[in-house]
């Protein structure tokens, strides 16, 4: 018997996804990927890039830090007596995922330590070929394996990562870490000047190191990152290395200059990759339509389909605008409601 959904990721839109095809009574099978070295290194372990942050304080529902102190004042009795048990506690990526994890477990997902390799979508049911040579077969799909950040390959990189080193100020930036210290971005697209605006509120000085002579940001993104007293451009830099120690993480760079000038150290208490991310795409083969950069092409506006009827995606693997856990967990919600009501309406259900 083919399952009635596969869902292949384990980020918050896999097991969103997960959770409401399982109250559904879809049953799901989720594919939370496997455990290897390979995937270790490109970023792609089971969880996604949550379980590569720290603290998560923008998704919504678990209040960070100090309730108890902080808040006695402003909240009234009975509004502060049902937050007591999480006073004080906040959340983590690791933590918001093996939260997600064990709520879609609770409701009887069946979940597979393993990738998806290979999939058929040209004939019915879906067929879907796993790392281990197991073959499933499945009425409807959703791929939800999200997106790497793109990193340069440096060992010093990888050394320092989430100790100064990330690719997420959105997620990382507001850290005590990064507070009142300058702070080197490393790219020159509209990613890299909203990571160094959003930088700026927390830090004393952001580097915007580029290793050309012009941004690729827009123009009006471009402008407002050099009218930021707080933002200086470092042009045809690139980075060379990151310094460091075991006690302080991230204490400086070296960057390197693409026009023969000297190497330039500056002290940085964190650098931040913008580079691009890579949408977890290549085992589809070509199988569904993606844009230009590779990322799923979702065909109906406000729904997950994708070009293949019965095959849909959520979160990051969609989505190279948004990026965020909970625009990921709402869309991961919604391809398990597409998917059950296009079984429905096929009578497959
Ligand atoms: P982009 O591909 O636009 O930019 C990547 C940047 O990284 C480029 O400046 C590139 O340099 C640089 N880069 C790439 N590889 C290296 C390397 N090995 N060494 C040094 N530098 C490198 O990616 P973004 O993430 O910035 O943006 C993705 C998309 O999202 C874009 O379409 C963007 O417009 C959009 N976006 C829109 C926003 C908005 O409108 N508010 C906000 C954020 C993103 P080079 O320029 O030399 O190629």
């Amino acid at each position: 018997m083919p399952e009635k959904v596969i869902i292949i990721g384990s980020g918050p839109a896999g097991w969103s996804a997960a959770i409401y095809a399982a109250r559904a009574s879809l049953e799901p099978l989720l594919f939370e990927g496997a455990i290897t070295e390979e995937n270790r290194l490109a970023g792609t372990l089971p969880m996604g890039q949550l379980a590569l942050t720290t603290e998560v304080e923008n998704y919504p529902g678990f209040p960070a830090g100090h309730l108890e102190t902080y808040l006695d004042d402003a909240i009234d009795g009975n509004r502060r007596r049902i937050m007591a048990p999480y006073a004080n506690r906040g959340v983590s990526g690791p933590e918001l995922m093996e939260l997600m994890r064990q709520q879609a477990v609770n409701f009887g997902v069946r979940v597979v330590t393993d990738d998806v390799v290979e999939v058929d979508f040209d004939n019915r049911p879906f067929k879907l070929t796993s790392l281990e040579g197991k073959i499933y077969e499945a009425l409807s799909v959703i791929v939800a394996t999200g997106a790497r950040a793109n990193y340069l390959g440096l060992p010093s990189e990888e050394q320092y990562k989430n100790r100064g080193v990330s690719a997420c100020a959105v997620c990382d930036g507001a850290l005590p870490r990064f507070r009142n210290k300058p702070l080197a971005v490393v790219g020159g697209g509209d990613s890299a000047v909203e990571e160094a605006e959003y930088l700026s509120k927390f830090a004393a000085t952001v580097y915007i190191v580029h290793r050309r002579d012009e941004l690729r940001a827009s123009k009006i993104m471009a402008r407002r990152a050099m009218d930021n007293p707080k933002i200086e451009i470092l042009w045809n830099r690139t980075l060379a290395e990151v310094l460091g120690n075991d006690s302080d993480g991230v204490t400086g760079v070296r960057l390197n200059s693409t026009v023969g000038e000297d190497d330039l150290v500056l002290d940085a208490t964190g650098v931040f990759l913008s580079v691009g991310h890579t949408p977890n795409t290549a085992f589809l083969n070509g199988k569904l339509a993606t844009n230009e950069k590779g990322y799923i092409t979702l065909t109906t506006k406000g729904r997950t389909y994708t070009s293949v009827e019965g095959v849909f995606a959520a979160g990051d693997v969609a989505d190279d605008y948004y990026r965020q856990a909970i625009t990921s967990a709402g869309s991961g919600c919604m391809a398990a409601l597409d998917a059950e009501r296009t079984l429905a309406a096929k009578g497959l259900l």
